[in-house]
Order: structure tokens, then sequence, then C-alpha cells
């Protein structure tokens, strides 16, 4: 290829990068100043080509950074992180340039934008403080209950009865919490699954029972339909419990909201495909949140459930998993009336 045309093609492929790229020769003068830099720094970067860096970019960490690339002894990358006016961070990138026998030819930088990673941070800063909560109120539940029950009262049956299904309960919420955690360490990895010929009755039954008391208290009544001629179904059995109780989950929370309710949960088989819907009469997703719900992290915070969210990591590994197992996950609703999250799965 022509040199002039590979010069114009890296020219145009450095122009078109997503972030901000520079390149100085010893003497400081800029040589190349792509789109970005242009929009980081606030220059064209027709005004900037050809001017030494000095008087084109204002004097702070990343100037002096970058000119002292030209006189490293060592031709050795380094990376930095730089803070620029109005309090944006960019991972830096810098290597001096020699030709091979040494010759000094300049320096050049390539910027990342750290704006993703710091959303990152403040996800996770809410996640560690949710996780706490939800760790710390049902263990003080269970210290507090099992406390009084060694104080005396074990002697009456019936309190102790009681006092016992609330243990229980509280357990079963901690269980939840762990297997949320389990699953965010997992978040991302396309999940590794064990496969084995299964049935969905008992796997939808025990998804419906752990929640059954809860819901009770809430109001919202847990119902099951399964069609009498469901398929054995090669799945991984203990990743698909998790999708249902995620999605039951969800259910009776935000239908529990409104004071009362009615959850189902419904199994059927139809042309080589199972399908589970998981519907509730709850608040119902907002139309705009309808796909972003699936989002890490993500959860909805107006409307009537408005903080009442967890992790916001359920449902997204919920769908990694129907997807890995070569199936769908997707949700219909209607706001004020409820939501129906449908996952098919082929047999
Ligand atoms: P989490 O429940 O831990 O917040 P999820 O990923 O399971 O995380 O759900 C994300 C968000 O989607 C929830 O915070 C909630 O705003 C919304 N959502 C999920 N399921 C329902 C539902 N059945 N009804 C109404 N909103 C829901």
């Amino acid at each position: 290829m022509p040199p002039r045309i590979e010069g114009q093609l890296s020219d145009a492929l450095i122009d078109g990068l997503l972030d901000p790229c520079l390149g100085i020769d010893r003497s400081g003068v800029l040589r190349i100043f792509n789109r970005e830099a242009g929009r980081l720094f606030d220059r064209r970067p027709a005004e900037a080509l050809g001017r030494p860096l000095w008087d084109v970019l204002p004097s702070g960490d990343f100037t002096r950074a970058f000119s002292a690339q030209i006189k490293a002894s060592e031709p050795v990358p380094v990376e930095q992180v730089i803070v620029f006016p109005g309090d944006r961070v960019f991972a830096v990138q810098m290597a001096p340039v020699r030709t091979e026998r040494g010759r000094n030819l300049g320096a050049i930088a390539v910027l990342r934008d750290m704006a993703g990673v710091r959303q990152i941070e403040r996800g996770l800063d809410h996640f560690l403080v949710d996780v706490t909560r939800r760790v710390s109120v049902p263990l003080t539940a269970i210290k507090g209950f099992v406390e009084t029950l060694l104080e005396g009262p074990y002697q009456d049956p019936e309190i102790t009865r009681r006092f016992l299904q609330i243990i229980n309960e509280e357990t079963n919420r901690l269980v939840r919490v762990v297997m949320t955690l389990e699953e965010s360490a997992r978040v991302g990895e396309v999940p590794v699954l064990s496969k084995q010929r299964s049935r969905l009755e008992p796997l939808v039954e025990a998804s419906a029972n752990m929640f059954r008391d809860v819901a009770a208290q809430k109001g919202v009544d847990v119902e099951v339909d399964l069609a009498p001629d469901l398929p054995w179904i090669q799945i991984d059995p203990d990743r698909i419990r998790r999708v249902l109780v995620n999605l039951v989950d969800n259910a009776v929370k935000f239908t529990g909201v409104r004071g009362r309710g009615r959850v189902a949960i419904r199994a059927t088989s139809r042309g080589g495909v199972v399908h589970v819907a998981v519907s509730d009469t709850g608040v119902g997703i907002p139309e705009s949140e309808r796909e972003l719900i699936f989002e890490r992290f993500h959860r909805v915070n107006e409307g009537p459930a408005a903080g009442l969210g967890g992790t916001g990591l359920g449902l997204s590994v919920a769908r990694e998993i129907v997807d890995a197992h070569g199936g769908s996950l997707e949700v219909e609703s209607e706001p004020g009336e409820g939501s129906t999250f449908t996952f098919h799965l082929p047999t």
C-alpha cells in the first residue's frame, strides 16, 4: 500500500477514536490531536496541531507529565490517573517514542474516561450498604427471638411455635441474601450450567412455598398452575430455581406494597418449548423502564415502589441464566395493574 494511503488511513483511525489521543514531537509540538482531545481541552484540532503543547493546553498535571515523556531516559510506557477540570477523571497512558536506533521522536498519550468505572463504584457502594442492611435486619430479629425463647417462653408450646416460625422466615430471608451475593459474584459471567434431565414441577412448588408465609403476611396469595403435560427437560435445576426465586420474590414484594393481591406461577408446554409465567397484580413497571430493569443495579426509582428495590441484580442474573439455556426472558406490564415475567425454555 502506498505510504500516503497508509498515513491517511491511520489519521482517519486516530481521529475517529472515542478516546482523546495526543502526540508531540521531541520539541513538544503537537503532531496528533484527535477530535476527542479537542473536545476534552476545548480546542479545535486545526488550531492545536503544529503548536507547542504548553501554548495550547492549560498547564497542569497532564501537560507536565506528558512533556516529561520526551526527555524520559527509558522508552517505557507509563499509566497514570489524572483529574481534569470539572472533576473528570482519566486513566492516561503515555509512552516516549524512539526509533529502532534510539533516536527521540517524541511521545504519545491516550486518555480513557473513567466515568463508567466511577458509576460502577457508586453502584457497588450502594450495593454494600444494601447488603449490610439486608443481613443485619433478619439477624437482629433471629437473635432477639432466640434470646427471648431462652429466657423462658419455650415452655409455652404455642409461643415457641410462633417464634420458631418467625426465626424460620428470617432465616429464609438470609438465605435469599446469600443467594444474591453468590449471584453478584458471578455477574457478567456466562453461567456454567450443570444440566440434567429434570422436572419443573418441584422447582415451581419449592419457589412458591418459599414465599407463601411472607406473601400471606402482606395479603398476597401465591398460586401455582402447572399444565398436566409438562415434559422432562434438560436444565440446570439449581439455576432455574434461582430464576424462579428471583421472579417470585419481586412479584411478592411489588404486589405486597399495595396491601393485597395475587401472584400466579403458570407453566405450560407448546411446540417443544416450556413457558413459565410469573404474573402479579402489583404496582407494574412504566414502559420506559421495561428493558432497563434487566440491567445490573437498575431499579425503578419512581412511582409507588420507589425505594423498595434491592440490589438491582436479580433480573440481570435471571436473564443470563435463561439465555445460557438457549431460552429467553421477557416482561409485559401495565402500570397500576401488574406485571408478567415469562421465560421460555427449549425442551
Ligand atoms: P431488585 O429486585 O433487587 O431491585 P431486580 O433486578 O430483580 O433487582 O429488579 C430490578 C427492578 O425492577 C426492581 O428494583 C423493580 O424496580 C423492578 N421490578 C422487578 N420486578 C418487578 C415486579 N414484579 N413489579 C414491579 N417492578 C418490578
